[in-house]
């Protein structure tokens, strides 16, 4: 049984996101997508907001489930006995991050390992950041986003 968790901030959670999780299903018998906390980011939308998106957005994959953590995420995938930790890279930049958060989690856990999927090429500049600054000067980004957040983007950004 080989259970993988594909942990981030997904705010909100993008096309390029949901490419990931479908190919993650694909290649593993078990995906949980987790919505972690990053203390250098500043969020739009709440974890619970965050999550409700990814529940709708993962609706229909058998084999997907969606959660919040705390902490570290390499301790979620300890604590929920997953060996594989996923991470999309769309760039070098990416990588460079990458590596050194994945060499680090080596260092905790040499028995988890992280699986890099490229982006796919159509998705490879495709950010929750650039979804957002599009979004917020009233621009719709119903092609980077499933319809709904883009409504869901309309609203939060037309209360702010
Ligand atoms: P964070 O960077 O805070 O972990 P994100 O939600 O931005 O959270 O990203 C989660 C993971 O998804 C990261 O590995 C990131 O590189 C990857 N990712 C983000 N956007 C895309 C995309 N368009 N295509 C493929 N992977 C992506």
């Amino acid at each position: 049984m080989k259970r993988a968790i594909y942990p981030g901030s997904f705010d909100p959670i993008t096309k390029g996101h949901l490419d990931i999780i479908k190919r993650s299903a694909a290649l593993f018998d078990e995906v949980i997508v987790v919505i972690m906390h990053n203390p250098d980011k500043k969020y739009l939308f709440s974890k619970e907001e965050r999550l409700a998106m990814l529940v709708k957005s993962c609706n229909g994959l058998d084999n997907v489930s969606c959660d919040i953590g705390v902490g570290l995420s390499i301790h979620y995938a300890r604590n929920h006995q997953a060996k594989i930790m996923i991470r999309g890279v769309r760039s070098i930049q990416d990588y460079a991050f990458e590596l050194q958060t994945a060499s680090a989690n080596m260092w905790i856990d040499d028995t988890i390992e992280t699986c890099f999927l490229l982006a796919k090429p159509e998705y490879s500049f495709l950010s929750s950041s650039s979804v957002k600054e599009i979004a917020s000067y009233g621009e719709s980004v119903v092609t980077m986003v499933d319809d709904y957040v883009n409504e869901e983007l309309v609203k939060k950004y037309q209360n702010k």
